[in-house]
């Protein structure tokens, strides 16, 4: 049941249908949206290949969408492909010789890419050139070929493991933003009439108070509800039939799931509060250092639940209300 709540990418959100096509119906992220519509508008006008631009930010709140809205609207193609995916540098190279005059490369988790396919990356990206090694030992020589200008969109949820190298060649960096309850209302609203199943406002607002900031999330709680709503209602969202379904999906009213409380629930019993080390709370959760810090921290921070110390992380007042636990006294208090 947690993998509802989890926003990394599953075979069902590969849902064309309620995808935003265009910047004009992608909801939130304002000021990302009113800065790409400037670039997006200026490239075209100017019939250049747009700057390389980075989306960093947690996992589900748009990226990859967004990137294909670029393509869409400079009218060119969409070439996608990942960081872990390129093993060689002749797998970029074959990427990158077929692009098109323009074309938008997005690659995502691209602080997985290896170093030696990074090195080929820079040429490419500054001078739209490619510099290949061809043969082995003495008789090997270096060729050089001319690239179309094109537009690389990278997406990364962890901006500190790019390398500066990488990062500087990016024109336009762009942070993404856990989107506000209003935002995500919208969103709901938005894809429940498209899937069939109209939302009363309090019905729509319930998912969206209770889909942790992130648009991937919210449309996967709806979709859940919507289930819930056709066996046992009469397939209409209210705001009884979400909260049923969320309730018995085990998410809670922060939009927390269960490996979230775990999360807490563990320093708070174990640790009094913390501080305690992320090594440490990987081992006792059995989840990688990188989701907890890519996936389960951030929206726990952005919440106020927890702190980041130099020592460790340590739980708000707010996670200690949430839990119905009492913090400790603090020696001095
Ligand atoms: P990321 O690449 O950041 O992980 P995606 O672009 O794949 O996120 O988006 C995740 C899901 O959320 C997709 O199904 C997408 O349609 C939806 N989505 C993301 N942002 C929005 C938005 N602003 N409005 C509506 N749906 C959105």
């Amino acid at each position: 049941p947690d993998s509802t709540l989890r926003p990394e990418r599953l075979a069902e959100d590969n849902d064309r249908a309620l995808r935003p096509q265009v910047l004009d119906d992608f909801i939130g992220q304002a000021e990302a949206r009113a800065n790409l519509k400037v670039f997006i508008q200026s490239a075209r006008q100017r019939g250049e290949a747009m700057d390389h631009t980075l989306f960093h930010g947690p996992p589900g709140l748009g990226k990859t969408t967004l990137a294909q809205i670029m393509a869409r609207e400079l009218g060119v193609n969409f070439r996608m492909t990942s960081g872990p995916v390129l093993a060689k540098a002749g797998d970029l190279a074959a990427i990158l010789t077929n692009l098109e005059e323009r074309d938008v490369l997005f690659i995502d988790e691209i602080h997985r890419l290896n170093p030696a396919v990074e090195e080929v990356l820079y040429p490419a990206l500054e001078d739209y050139e490619l510099d290949l090694v061809i043969g082995e030992g003495p008789a090997a020589r270096t060729v050089r070929i001319e690239l179309q200008p094109f537009t690389l969109v990278g997406a990364t949820t962890r901006l500190g493991l790019l390398t500066t190298p990488l990062r500087d060649r990016f024109g336009i960096p762009t942070r993404l933003q856990f989107y506000t309850v209003e935002e995500l209302n919208e969103i709901v609203t938005r894809n429940a009439r498209l899937l069939g199943a109209p939302a009363s406002p309090d019905g729509a607002l319930e998912i969206a108070r209770r889909a942790r900031g992130t648009p991937r999330i919210a449309g996967r709680l709806l979709r859940r509800v919507v289930d819930f709503a056709v066996v046992e209602g009469d397939g209409r969202v209210t705001q009884q039939i979400a909260d049923h379904a969320l309730t018995r999906l085990g998410v809670d009213h922060l939009g927390l799931d269960g490996a979230d409380r775990r999360y807490l629930s563990l320093i708070a019993e174990n640790y009094a509060g913390g501080p305690v080390g992320i090594e440490t709370l990987s081992a006792a959760l059995s989840e990688s250092r990188d989701a907890l810090e890519e996936v389960i921290e951030p929206f726990l921070l952005q919440q106020g639940l927890i702190q980041r110390t130099p020592r460790g992380r340590m739980l708000a007042a707010k996670a200690w209300r949430h839990l119905g636990l009492n913090a400790p006294q603090q020696p001095g208090q």
